[in-house]
């Protein structure tokens, strides 16, 4: 709808010749510049001898009309500017503050004009198209009169405004000038405070940036971990829960603006229960990079140079973010020490240091760290709020030892006859994990092979197509590998001395 937009110029605050104006009195009764050339000599005294203005020189800028003190400002006025005029700065920011969903690109410099008698706050900026906006921080309407036609600025409305246009705030009006009276850029000092983050800005956009293009970079990223939520059996909870803390975010990242999320999660439960299966999992579904070191990769590859390791770790994390770095057997590095080893107080601090900056700067870095023992973790690490939430991944009950049986009898062929309803009852019982039921199967399918001859066959060379089609797993295949796995399980489990109940059995 609106046409001309206020154009942006150059020099800045760089000192022009004052042009003389004789007194002039604009359209609301106020005295326009009165003496241009005694406000240029006081305002240049002022500055020589004081760091502010004089009380004279105040006066004096207090008679610029705050049209001019703001068409001065529009002379220089870029993308990513933005200006408030209000009688409190504090008050005009906390209004912007409440209005910042209307600004849509980042704001690089800030300027203040104050002024006791407009009435109410507004808030300029220029938008990415070149055009002036005008927002309205008032809990009230404002008419804005252009060409004639008066409109309605609701509270906390913006609205593209054009040389001429006039906005009324409480019974004030300001005109939007293109151009002041005479320019001014000398003592913009004086009647407006600057504030540059443009530094700081421009860090946080390349930050976004690289967040954004890392996501394209997921669209066509090699998949080196395919493994899939619906290969992971029973741990159902534990699916939901890593799907809001970490997978919904990374894909939503708009739906999680501002809120504190947690980078730091702790699983722990015996081995095998698929604690790095569930993590390579989450790292597939969430597109996210997966770093895997073991217990052995942190203890011993990294000793000596450790904390730089630790550093340039987290920093590849971050420049491939999203990333989800998973630390097996973290109890490794992270275990209780007694006061003497420094060097393990040093890891430890360098991991939560490393932590906290994630956490501050909400990098989609997300760390699991697993273990099979979670009372030997050290409680700076299991206390910190950098490792926040603690899941236990216990042995699948019945249904989730079918659901993983199904998993890894897939792509096999299994006698329909076969019923494994007994066999899941004695794995509840004997407390068999996922890699169990993974390392049962396989049994069962090196048994038939036995049975069937195929292994004699390829020995012997003469295997054909034939047989593999026509083989298949068969009941008495699951239950010897079963009883196998039973006996050794009963031969290497360790009872603790005086442990009665299970002698007795
Ligand atoms: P952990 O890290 O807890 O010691 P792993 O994830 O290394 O256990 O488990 C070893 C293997 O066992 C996995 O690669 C996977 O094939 C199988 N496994 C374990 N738990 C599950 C599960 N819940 N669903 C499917 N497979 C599982």
């Amino acid at each position: 709808m609106r046409i001309n937009p206020i154009t942006a110029r150059t020099n800045y605050y760089s000192p022009s010749a004052i042009t003389k104006t004789k007194n002039e009195v604009t359209p609301e009764g106020r005295t326009d510049l009165t003496d241009l050339n005694h406000l240029n000599l006081t305002c240049n005294q002022s500055m020589v001898n004081f760091k502010g203005t004089t009380e004279i020189s105040r006066a004096l800028i207090r008679q610029i009309p705050l049209e001019d003190k703001l068409a001065s400002l529009f002379q220089n006025f870029k993308l990513g500017d933005m200006i408030l005029i209000g009688k409190n700065m504090h008050e005009c920011a906390k209004e912007m503050y409440k209005n910042a969903g209307l600004v849509k690109n980042a704001i690089k410099r800030g300027f203040f004009i104050p002024d006791e008698n407009l009435g109410g706050s507004l808030g300029f900026i220029k938008n990415s198209i070149g055009d002036t906006e005008v927002i309205n921080l008032n809990d009230f309407e404002i008419p804005l009169i252009t060409n004639n036609k008066t409109y309605s600025l609701k509270a906390h409305e913006s609205f593209y405004v054009v040389p001429e246009d006039i906005l009324s705030v409480d019974g004030n009006l300001l005109k939007i000038k293109e151009e002041p009276k005479t320019d001014m850029s000398m003592y913009r000092k004086n009647f407006s405070k600057a504030f540059d983050f443009e530094k700081e800005t421009n860090q946080n956009i390349e930050k976004i940036n690289k967040k954004t293009i890392s996501r394209l970079m997921q669209t066509s990223r090699k998949n080196s971990t395919p493994v899939t939520f619906a290969q992971v059996g029973g741990l159902q909870e534990l699916k939901d829960s890593l799907k809001k803390d970490i997978i919904y975010p990374i894909r939503y990242p708009e739906a999680y603006e501002g809120m504190e999320l947690n980078h730091g999660f702790i699983l722990y439960g015996p081995p095998g229960t698929g604690k790095t299966h569930i993590a390579r999992a989450l790292a597939n579904e969430a597109g996210a990079n997966f770093i895997s070191l073991n217990g052995l990769d942190m203890e011993s590859k990294w000793v000596g140079e450790s904390e730089a390791n630790w550093r340039n770790l987290f920093s590849e994390a971050k420049e491939k973010q999203p990333t989800i770095i998973f630390l097996d057997e973290f109890d490794a590095v992270a275990r209780k020490r007694d006061s003497r080893d420094v060097y393990g107080d040093k890891v430890v601090n360098q991991i939560l240091t490393l932590m906290t900056d994630i956490d501050n700067e909400n990098d989609d870095v997300f760390v699991i760290a697993a273990t099979n023992n979670f009372k030997a973790l050290d409680s700076a690490i299991t206390r910190s709020g950098r490792f926040g939430k603690h899941y236990e991944v216990t042995p699948p009950d019945k249904e989730g030892l079918r659901e993983i049986f199904k998993i890894n009898t897939k792509n096999r062929k299994v006698d329909e006859d076969v019923n494994i309803d007994k066999m899941l009852d004695k794995l509840v019982d004997a407390k068999a994990t996922g890699a169990d039921m993974r390392h049962i199967v396989n049994e069962a399918h090196n048994n038939g092979f036995v049975r069937a001859g195929i292994f004699e066959k390829m020995e012997n060379q003469t295997y054909t197509g034939a047989d593999g089609a026509n083989f298949k797993i068969t009941q008495a295949d699951f239950d010897k590998a079963l009883s196998d796995f039973l006996k050794d399980k009963k031969d290497t489990s360790r009872k603790p001395i005086g442990f009665i109940k299970n002698q007795a059995s």
